[in-house]
Protein backbone atom coordinates (compact mmCIF):
# COMPACT_ATOMS: atom_id res chain seq x y z
CA UNK A 1 0.00 0.00 0.00
CA UNK A 2 1.22 3.73 -0.56
CA UNK A 3 1.43 5.81 1.75
CA UNK A 4 0.88 9.36 2.05
CA UNK A 5 3.18 11.62 4.77
CA UNK A 6 1.36 14.56 6.05
CA UNK A 7 4.29 17.53 7.63
CA UNK A 8 2.26 20.45 9.88
CA UNK A 9 4.54 22.69 10.99
CA UNK A 10 3.30 24.16 14.44
CA UNK A 11 4.28 27.25 16.28
CA UNK A 12 1.87 28.01 19.82
CA UNK A 13 -1.28 25.99 18.26
CA UNK A 14 -1.73 24.36 21.15
CA UNK A 15 -5.84 24.81 20.28
CA UNK A 16 -5.65 23.85 16.95
CA UNK A 17 -3.15 20.57 16.61
CA UNK A 18 -6.46 18.51 18.53
CA UNK A 19 -8.91 19.91 15.94
CA UNK A 20 -6.25 19.09 12.95
CA UNK A 21 -5.79 15.75 14.09
CA UNK A 22 -10.02 15.02 14.54
CA UNK A 23 -9.97 16.46 10.91
CA UNK A 24 -7.25 14.86 9.09
CA UNK A 25 -7.91 11.41 11.27
CA UNK A 26 -11.31 11.26 9.22
CA UNK A 27 -10.57 12.44 5.83
CA UNK A 28 -7.79 9.29 6.33
CA UNK A 29 -10.49 7.54 7.14
CA UNK A 30 -11.92 8.19 4.09
CA UNK A 31 -9.21 7.25 2.15
CA UNK A 32 -9.16 3.55 1.83
CA UNK A 33 -6.19 2.81 0.09
CA UNK A 34 -3.65 4.66 1.46
CA UNK A 35 -1.59 4.67 4.60
CA UNK A 36 -0.84 7.98 6.32
CA UNK A 37 1.89 9.38 8.52
CA UNK A 38 0.89 12.71 10.36
CA UNK A 39 4.39 14.73 10.85
CA UNK A 40 4.20 17.02 13.57
CA UNK A 41 6.63 19.91 13.62
CA UNK A 42 6.95 21.79 17.04
CA UNK A 43 8.40 24.72 15.56
CA UNK A 44 9.79 25.62 19.48
CA UNK A 45 6.42 26.67 20.58
CA UNK A 46 6.25 28.22 24.07
CA UNK A 47 2.95 26.65 24.78
CA UNK A 48 1.78 22.71 24.87
CA UNK A 49 1.91 22.19 21.59
CA UNK A 50 5.19 19.51 22.04
CA UNK A 51 2.78 17.60 24.80
CA UNK A 52 -0.57 17.57 23.12
CA UNK A 53 1.78 15.97 19.84
CA UNK A 54 3.32 13.60 22.29
CA UNK A 55 0.16 12.70 23.27
CA UNK A 56 -1.50 12.08 19.88
CA UNK A 57 1.54 10.24 19.37
CA UNK A 58 1.06 7.67 21.97
CA UNK A 59 -2.39 7.11 20.81
CA UNK A 60 -1.61 6.97 17.24
CA UNK A 61 0.94 5.67 15.61
CA UNK A 62 0.53 7.22 12.70
CA UNK A 63 1.67 10.29 14.10
CA UNK A 64 4.94 11.38 14.25
CA UNK A 65 6.38 14.92 16.16
CA UNK A 66 9.43 16.47 15.27
CA UNK A 67 10.53 18.65 17.99
CA UNK A 68 12.62 21.75 17.11
CA UNK A 69 15.11 23.01 19.84
CA UNK A 70 13.92 26.70 19.21
CA UNK A 71 11.40 28.74 16.77
CA UNK A 72 13.15 28.20 13.21
CA UNK A 73 10.28 29.10 10.94
CA UNK A 74 7.74 27.85 9.40
CA UNK A 75 9.95 26.95 6.14
CA UNK A 76 12.82 25.56 8.26
CA UNK A 77 9.88 23.43 9.85
CA UNK A 78 8.48 22.29 6.41
CA UNK A 79 11.90 21.60 5.06
CA UNK A 80 12.92 19.01 8.64
CA UNK A 81 9.20 17.52 7.94
CA UNK A 82 9.79 16.93 3.84
CA UNK A 83 13.23 15.52 5.30
CA UNK A 84 11.97 12.77 7.61
CA UNK A 85 9.27 11.85 5.76
CA UNK A 86 8.90 8.87 4.20
CA UNK A 87 5.78 8.70 2.30
CA UNK A 88 5.62 8.16 -1.60
CA UNK A 89 3.16 11.13 -1.42
CA UNK A 90 4.00 13.78 0.84
CA UNK A 91 1.97 17.19 1.39
CA UNK A 92 2.13 19.96 3.35
CA UNK A 93 -0.83 21.41 5.36
CA UNK A 94 -1.15 24.50 8.52
CA UNK A 95 -2.57 23.39 11.50
CA UNK A 96 -5.23 25.87 11.34
CA UNK A 97 -7.72 24.10 8.70
CA UNK A 98 -7.07 26.78 6.30
CA UNK A 99 -5.41 23.99 3.89
CA UNK A 100 -8.51 21.84 3.73
CA UNK A 101 -7.85 18.28 4.17
CA UNK A 102 -11.15 17.56 1.58
CA UNK A 103 -8.89 18.71 -0.93
CA UNK A 104 -7.08 15.13 -0.77
CA UNK A 105 -8.43 12.85 -2.77
CA UNK A 106 -8.79 15.40 -5.75
CA UNK A 107 -5.27 15.93 -4.95
CA UNK A 108 -4.39 12.12 -4.97
CA UNK A 109 -6.39 11.93 -8.31
CA UNK A 110 -4.41 14.24 -9.85
CA UNK A 111 -1.12 12.33 -9.36
CA UNK A 112 -2.26 8.72 -9.92
CA UNK A 113 -4.98 9.07 -12.81
CA UNK A 114 -4.52 12.57 -14.17
CA UNK A 115 -0.34 11.85 -14.66
CA UNK A 116 0.89 15.03 -12.53
CA UNK A 117 3.96 15.34 -10.47
CA UNK A 118 2.45 17.48 -7.99
CA UNK A 119 -1.37 19.23 -7.37
CA UNK A 120 -0.67 22.38 -5.68
CA UNK A 121 -3.76 25.16 -4.26
CA UNK A 122 -4.48 28.50 -4.18
CA UNK A 123 -6.97 30.54 -2.75
CA UNK A 124 -9.10 32.48 -4.36
CA UNK A 125 -9.66 35.38 -2.00
CA UNK A 126 -7.89 36.30 1.18
CA UNK A 127 -10.77 36.65 3.23
CA UNK A 128 -9.91 37.13 6.79
CA UNK A 129 -6.39 39.00 6.32
CA UNK A 130 -6.24 42.82 7.06
CA UNK A 131 -5.90 45.01 4.56
CA UNK A 132 -2.98 46.41 4.62
CA UNK A 133 -1.53 42.41 4.15
CA UNK A 134 -4.03 42.11 0.95
CA UNK A 135 -2.40 45.34 -0.76
CA UNK A 136 1.04 44.63 0.36
CA UNK A 137 0.67 40.71 -0.97
CA UNK A 138 -0.80 42.07 -4.50
CA UNK A 139 2.05 44.34 -4.91
CA UNK A 140 4.98 41.32 -3.62
CA UNK A 141 3.31 39.01 -6.60
CA UNK A 142 3.49 41.78 -9.26
CA UNK A 143 6.96 42.96 -8.40
CA UNK A 144 8.08 39.37 -8.56
CA UNK A 145 6.52 38.48 -11.34
CA UNK A 146 8.36 40.90 -13.25
CA UNK A 147 12.15 40.35 -11.68
CA UNK A 148 12.47 37.14 -11.68
CA UNK A 149 12.64 33.98 -13.89
CA UNK A 150 11.13 31.55 -11.55
CA UNK A 151 7.34 32.24 -11.96
CA UNK A 152 5.72 32.61 -8.48
CA UNK A 153 2.42 31.83 -8.21
CA UNK A 154 -0.21 34.82 -6.46
CA UNK A 155 -2.16 33.05 -3.69
CA UNK A 156 -0.55 29.99 -3.72
CA UNK A 157 0.04 27.89 -0.38
CA UNK A 158 1.90 25.36 1.36
CA UNK A 159 -0.56 23.29 0.23
CA UNK A 160 0.69 20.51 -2.46
CA UNK A 161 0.73 16.75 -2.82
CA UNK A 162 4.11 16.08 -4.87
CA UNK A 163 5.87 12.76 -5.41
CA UNK A 164 8.78 11.29 -3.45
CA UNK A 165 10.68 12.14 -6.65
CA UNK A 166 9.85 16.13 -6.52
CA UNK A 167 10.16 16.20 -2.51
CA UNK A 168 13.73 14.66 -3.09
CA UNK A 169 14.58 17.17 -5.37
CA UNK A 170 13.86 19.94 -2.93
CA UNK A 171 15.36 17.99 -0.03
CA UNK A 172 18.45 18.87 -2.28
CA UNK A 173 18.40 22.38 -2.37
CA UNK A 174 20.19 22.71 1.01
CA UNK A 175 20.28 26.92 1.24
CA UNK A 176 19.57 28.23 4.45
CA UNK A 177 17.75 30.94 3.28
CA UNK A 178 14.84 29.26 1.64
CA UNK A 179 11.97 30.85 0.32
CA UNK A 180 9.55 27.63 -0.73
CA UNK A 181 6.96 29.00 -2.96
CA UNK A 182 10.20 29.93 -4.98
CA UNK A 183 11.77 26.48 -4.91
CA UNK A 184 8.90 24.40 -5.34
CA UNK A 185 8.67 26.16 -8.59
CA UNK A 186 12.36 26.55 -8.84
CA UNK A 187 11.91 22.31 -9.40
CA UNK A 188 9.49 22.13 -11.98
CA UNK A 189 7.89 19.40 -12.69
CA UNK A 190 4.25 18.79 -13.75
CA UNK A 191 2.53 20.70 -11.62
CA UNK A 192 -1.93 20.84 -11.33
CA UNK A 193 -3.48 23.99 -9.81
CA UNK A 194 -6.80 23.72 -7.71
CA UNK A 195 -8.44 26.86 -6.43
CA UNK A 196 -10.45 26.87 -3.06
CA UNK A 197 -12.04 29.66 -1.52
CA UNK A 198 -9.80 31.10 1.54
CA UNK A 199 -10.80 29.68 5.08
CA UNK A 200 -10.74 31.54 8.31
CA UNK A 201 -8.36 29.89 10.83
CA UNK A 202 -10.19 27.72 13.47
CA UNK A 203 -8.16 28.47 16.38
CA UNK A 204 -5.40 30.85 17.76
CA UNK A 205 -3.83 33.76 15.68
CA UNK A 206 -1.85 33.84 12.72
CA UNK A 207 1.69 33.94 13.62
CA UNK A 208 3.07 36.64 10.88
CA UNK A 209 2.85 40.18 11.49
CA UNK A 210 3.53 42.77 9.02
CA UNK A 211 7.70 43.26 9.46
CA UNK A 212 7.57 39.04 9.31
CA UNK A 213 6.07 38.76 5.97
CA UNK A 214 8.02 41.89 5.08
CA UNK A 215 11.23 40.47 5.55
CA UNK A 216 9.77 36.66 3.73
CA UNK A 217 8.94 38.72 0.85
CA UNK A 218 12.37 40.01 0.74
CA UNK A 219 13.86 36.68 1.08
CA UNK A 220 11.98 36.18 -1.60
CA UNK A 221 13.09 38.74 -3.78
CA UNK A 222 16.63 38.33 -2.85
CA UNK A 223 16.25 34.27 -3.12
CA UNK A 224 15.13 34.28 -6.67
CA UNK A 225 16.18 38.12 -8.62
CA UNK A 226 19.17 39.62 -8.99
CA UNK A 227 17.08 42.56 -10.35
CA UNK A 228 17.84 45.22 -7.19
CA UNK A 229 21.42 44.75 -8.03
CA UNK A 230 20.87 45.99 -11.91
CA UNK A 231 18.39 48.53 -10.53
CA UNK A 232 20.80 49.90 -8.17
CA UNK A 233 23.71 49.91 -10.91
CA UNK A 234 21.52 51.60 -13.52
CA UNK A 235 20.58 54.51 -10.81
CA UNK A 236 23.98 54.73 -10.40
CA UNK A 237 24.75 55.71 -13.66
CA UNK A 238 22.10 57.70 -14.13
CA UNK A 239 23.46 60.32 -11.27
CA UNK A 240 26.83 60.21 -12.78
CA UNK A 241 25.41 60.83 -15.83
CA UNK A 242 23.16 63.78 -14.52
CA UNK A 243 26.06 65.63 -12.58
CA UNK A 244 28.34 65.35 -15.34
CA UNK A 245 26.16 67.10 -17.27
CA UNK A 246 25.07 69.88 -14.73
CA UNK A 247 29.10 70.18 -14.17
CA UNK A 248 29.46 71.25 -17.76
CA UNK A 249 26.68 73.15 -17.25
CA UNK A 250 28.20 75.78 -14.59
CA UNK A 251 31.56 75.68 -15.80
CA UNK A 252 30.16 76.90 -19.46
CA UNK A 253 28.06 79.54 -17.31
CA UNK A 254 30.91 80.37 -15.05
CA UNK A 255 33.13 81.22 -18.00
CA UNK A 256 30.48 83.08 -19.36
CA UNK A 257 28.82 85.06 -16.17
CA UNK A 258 31.97 84.75 -13.52
CA UNK A 259 30.74 83.27 -10.38
CA UNK A 260 28.03 84.34 -8.98
CA UNK A 261 27.71 82.95 -5.22
CA UNK A 262 24.34 81.48 -4.18
CA UNK A 263 22.65 78.45 -4.45
CA UNK A 264 24.09 76.61 -1.76
CA UNK A 265 21.11 75.58 -0.44
CA UNK A 266 19.88 73.66 -3.96
CA UNK A 267 23.27 71.93 -3.43
CA UNK A 268 22.75 70.61 0.04
CA UNK A 269 19.31 69.36 -1.04
CA UNK A 270 21.85 67.42 -3.67
CA UNK A 271 23.83 66.26 -1.47
CA UNK A 272 21.36 64.81 0.96
CA UNK A 273 19.62 63.26 -2.15
CA UNK A 274 22.61 61.62 -3.91
CA UNK A 275 23.92 60.09 -0.37
CA UNK A 276 20.30 58.54 -0.18
CA UNK A 277 20.74 56.85 -3.15
CA UNK A 278 24.25 55.65 -2.27
CA UNK A 279 23.10 54.43 0.95
CA UNK A 280 19.97 52.80 -0.67
CA UNK A 281 22.01 50.97 -3.46
CA UNK A 282 24.79 50.27 -0.50
CA UNK A 283 21.51 49.07 1.33
CA UNK A 284 20.45 46.66 -1.80
CA UNK A 285 24.33 44.93 -2.10
CA UNK A 286 23.99 44.35 1.60
CA UNK A 287 20.98 42.11 1.67
CA UNK A 288 23.06 39.85 -0.97
CA UNK A 289 25.55 39.58 0.97
CA UNK A 290 24.21 38.77 4.49
CA UNK A 291 22.16 35.99 2.73
CA UNK A 292 25.86 34.71 1.00
CA UNK A 293 27.32 35.09 4.58
CA UNK A 294 24.17 33.22 6.19
CA UNK A 295 24.81 30.55 3.65
CA UNK A 296 28.68 30.33 3.84
CA UNK A 297 28.28 29.35 7.20
CA UNK A 298 26.69 26.66 6.39
CA UNK A 299 24.64 26.49 9.39
CA UNK A 300 22.17 23.30 9.93
CA UNK A 301 18.51 24.84 8.54
CA UNK A 302 17.19 23.29 11.73
CA UNK A 303 18.30 21.22 15.28
CA UNK A 304 16.11 18.61 16.67
CA UNK A 305 15.47 18.62 20.52
CA UNK A 306 13.16 15.14 20.80
CA UNK A 307 11.49 13.24 17.99
CA UNK A 308 9.84 9.35 17.71
CA UNK A 309 11.00 9.05 13.65
CA UNK A 310 13.33 6.25 14.01
CA UNK A 311 15.66 6.19 10.99
CA UNK A 312 16.86 9.52 9.96
CA UNK A 313 17.08 9.77 6.27
CA UNK A 314 14.78 8.37 3.62
CA UNK A 315 15.44 8.00 -0.22
N1 LIG B 1 4.31 28.40 11.70
C1 LIG B 1 5.51 27.78 12.12
N2 LIG B 1 6.54 28.57 12.53
C2 LIG B 1 6.47 29.95 12.54
C3 LIG B 1 5.27 30.55 12.09
C4 LIG B 1 4.21 29.75 11.68
O1 LIG B 1 5.60 26.57 12.12
O2 LIG B 1 7.45 30.59 12.91
C5 LIG B 1 3.17 27.55 11.26
C6 LIG B 1 1.85 27.81 12.00
O3 LIG B 1 1.78 27.06 13.20
C7 LIG B 1 0.82 27.35 10.97
C8 LIG B 1 1.48 27.68 9.65
O4 LIG B 1 2.88 27.84 9.92
O5 LIG B 1 0.59 25.95 11.01
C9 LIG B 1 0.91 28.94 9.03
O6 LIG B 1 0.95 29.99 9.96
P1 LIG B 1 -0.25 31.02 10.11
O7 LIG B 1 -1.56 30.31 10.05
O8 LIG B 1 0.01 31.83 11.33
O9 LIG B 1 -0.06 31.90 8.81
P2 LIG B 1 -1.19 32.60 7.92
O10 LIG B 1 -2.26 31.58 7.67
O11 LIG B 1 -1.65 33.75 8.71
O12 LIG B 1 -0.47 32.97 6.68
MG1 LIG C 1 -3.10 30.24 8.82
Amino acid sequence: MKKISIVVPCYNEEEAIPLFYEEINKTSKEIKDYDFEFIFVNDGSKDNSALIMKELAKKDKRVKFIDFSRNFGKEAAMYAGLELSSGDFITTMDVDLQDPPSLLPEMIKGITEEGYDCVATKSTSRNGYSFLRKTFTRWFYKIIAKISKTEMVAGARDYRLMTRQMVNAIINMKEYNRYSKGLFSFVGFKTKWIEFENQERVAGTTKWNFWKLFSYAIDGIVGFSTAPLIVSSIIGVLFCLISFIIIIFIVIRTLIFGDPTSGWPSLACIIFFVSGVQLFCIGIIGQYLSKVYLEVKNRPIYIIKDTNIKDKKHE
